[in-house]
């Protein structure tokens, strides 16, 4: 039997979209050739990626306004780079909400003025902070809705007029939110869309084309754009298990039905946080992460029993990342309720075998 996989990312797939991946990995399209031996300008292929872009746009709400998709590659990481690279001029304006934030201000200060609008840092970014300024000179300001490694996420997004870029690699196409607010969304496809490879970035056209450096064709948006994300070779197969996520999204009914499946999912999780004596959230209640949620036990000695009996009940991937220890349970949109089920039972039954 299937694991159930807490993994943080790479993350849980569909299993029917694991299913008609690896069919396609022998025989695509019923071509008699396999999808990754065919090339990506094929008239298969090419609809492959023609759909998936259009399937991105459409799950957001983002048709017909102006955004473009793209199927980019070297992760959520070479566009902390390329975010900077294609939009800052002079002043850019950051909120450091943890790892993944901090990462990206490295990058961008090599480009122009960066002013860090508020961080949470003093408090190993267990909360989102709030209350901050935008300078309304800024170039953009740039955000990460869900801070994966501690498990906190942005609820609201600030009013501004200034570009607003969000890295989105951890929750996008989880929930609900206004879209149409943000000029540039990125992320990684390994959280909630796809096999690691494929970088999905959503873009409003009109914000391009404003620096005055020369930007190398590859960190070059508008390039891409103009090419279709096939100005080179694009990762086919990420970009046709990320088309097959966000078709299986589409027949469930899109975002509005799975933000309520990752609703239900992250109650029944952080009620057993909170009502069993023997665990705890590690983060401000309201800032919790309905994709990663992050826990510790009260007694460290019972780490050994737990780990084994989470283990014994066939549950993978909720040890916390290297730098905050603990747990951490991933429950992006594959992940079923009843997996999130399985976990909170061994949690009663760890209380029980104490009493
Ligand atoms: C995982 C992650 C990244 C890094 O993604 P890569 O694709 O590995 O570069 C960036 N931002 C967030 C929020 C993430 O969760």
């Amino acid at each position: 039997m299937k694991k159930h996989n807490f993994s943080a990312g790479p993350c849980i797939l569909p299993q029917e979209v694991l299913q008609q991946a690896s069919a396609a990995i022998i025989n695509f399209n019923n071509d008699d050739l396999s999808l990754i031996e065919i090339s990506h300008r094929s008239n298969s292929f090419v609809a492959v990626m023609e759909k998936a872009r259009n399937l991105a746009l459409e799950l957001l709400g983002l048709e017909n306004k102006g955004y473009k998709a793209l199927f980019l590659q070297g992760g959520a990481s070479l566009e902390f780079l390329m975010v900077a690279y294609n939009l800052l001029n002079k002043k850019a304006a950051y909120l450091n909400t943890g790892t993944w934030a901090d990462k990206a201000i490295i990058e961008a200060k090599h480009f122009g003025k960066l002013v860090e609008v508020a961080s949470s840092k003093d408090k190993k970014y267990n909360y989102i902070p709030k209350g901050y300024e935008i300078p309304t000179d800024a170039d953009y300001f740039h955000c990460t809705s869900n801070n994966t490694v501690a498990g906190t996420q942005m609820k609201e997004f600030p009013e501004t007029n200034v570009s607003l870029v969000c890295d989105m690699s951890s929750d996008i196409f989880s929930r609900q939110l206004d879209f149409s607010k943000f000029d540039l969304i990125y992320a990684g496809a390994q959280k909630n869309m796809g096999p690691a490879g494929a970088t999905l970035v959503i873009i409003k056209e009109d914000i391009l084309g404003k620096v005055e450096r020369h930007i190398p064709s590859m960190l070059d948006y508008q390039i891409h754009i103009d090419k279709d994300s096939m100005y080179n070779t694009p990762s086919v197969f990420a970009v046709y298990v990320s088309m097959l996520t966000l078709q299986w999204l589409k027949d469930l009914g899109g975002i509005p039905f799975i933000e309520e499946v990752n609703n239900k999912k992250a109650a029944l999780l952080y009620t057993e946080i909170d009502r069993n004596p023997l665990f705890k959230g590690i983060v401000a209640r309201e800032d919790r992460s309905t994709m990663n949620a992050t826990f510790v036990l009260t007694d460290k000695s019972l780490k050994d029993t737990f780990d084994k009996m989470w283990t014994e009940a066939g549950i993978s991937g909720i040890n916390g990342h290297r730098s905050v220890g603990g747990y951490r349970a991933s429950m992006y949109n594959a992940l079923p309720l009843y997996s999130v089920q399985t976990l909170v039972d061994v949690m009663k039954a760890l209380e029980r075998a104490q009493a």
